[in-house]
């Protein structure tokens, strides 16, 4: 067992690997103006075992492609698919995002949650305007700052695992300068953190020790998640993921 194979083992049973819920998904969703289009093309990149890809399938008319870099994700979702009755309007695939199978402007809607930070928001979204039609549509959360200064110890943890991190203004200019128009923005609310992610992930951590007899890289991978979500709680205030809902020029 590699560490990658924990981190899958850990998460897979859950229905999300991030951040987020229903109702940030369609939140998100009814910003965008859709009615002059009747069949959609819609990528859903990081999507994991598909918790919002569930979502979009059952709200739009539409052909979705979801892509993670791992197939027990995308079986997961292919499961969940079958079993909700949507599994006619999602095709996955196992691939990275920064290697999408994609033709110049081919896609309506490019939706990824929690997930462009593994190549980089800004690379992210410069690579991916490419595969967006005009006018075509652009949703990201990321991790954002809410406020203007925050305690030291927390910039240097967040400065260390992700220097990309910043307030959404930041955020929004670099969108602006590459081409996109913001048409809205929100943040996660914290029961999308704990309820919609921490606290799922909790419950499974006795199975998964069961399952991975008790090693020390398991007792040491939750031991991690168990600061990492202490860490929220103490400075929630500061940070959370951003919603940012954009429009290709
Ligand atoms: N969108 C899901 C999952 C977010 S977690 C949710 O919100 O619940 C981030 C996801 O990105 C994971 O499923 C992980 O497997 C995937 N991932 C990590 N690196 C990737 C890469 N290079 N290409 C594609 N997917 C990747």
């Amino acid at each position: 067992m590699t560490e990658v194979d924990l981190i899958v083992d850990i998460h897979k049973n859950t229905d999300r690997q991030g951040p987020g819920s229903t109702e940030d998904t369609l939140r998100a969703l009814q910003m965008l103006d859709l009615s002059s289009l009747a069949s959609l093309k819609v990528a859903d990149i990081g999507c994991g075992s598909g918790g919002q890809t569930l979502t979009l399938a059952k709200y739009l008319s539409a052909d979705i492609i979801a892509i993670d870099l791992f197939p027990e994700f995308l079986e997961e979702l292919n499961h969940r698919a079958s079993q909700q009755n949507v599994n006619h309007k999602i095709k996955t695939i196992a691939q990275s995002m920064e290697h999408l199978p994609f033709n110049k402007e081919e896609l309506d809607i490019i939706w990824s949650e929690g997930a462009i930070y593994n190549m980089g928001f800004e690379a992210g979204i410069k690579q991916w305007q490419t595969y967006l039609k005009p006018q075509g549509y652009l949703c990201v959360s990321e991790i954002t700052w809410l406020t203007a200064t925050r305690p030291q110890e927390l910039e240097e943890y967040w400065t260390q695992a992700y220097p990309e991190i910043a307030k959404a203004s930041d955020k929004i200019q670099i969108l602006e300068n590459n081409g996109y128009n913001l048409v809205g923005y929100f943040y996660l609310p914290e029961s999308s953190w704990m309820e919609g992610y921490y606290k799922p992930l909790q419950n499974g951590f006795s199975s998964f020790l069961e399952r991975q007899q008790h090693s020390d890289m398991a007792n040491n991978m939750v031991k991690a998640f168990e600061d990492e979500i202490n860490k929220y709680l103490k400075y929630k205030a500061y940070f959370s993921y951003g919603f940012y809902i954009a429009q290709k020029i």
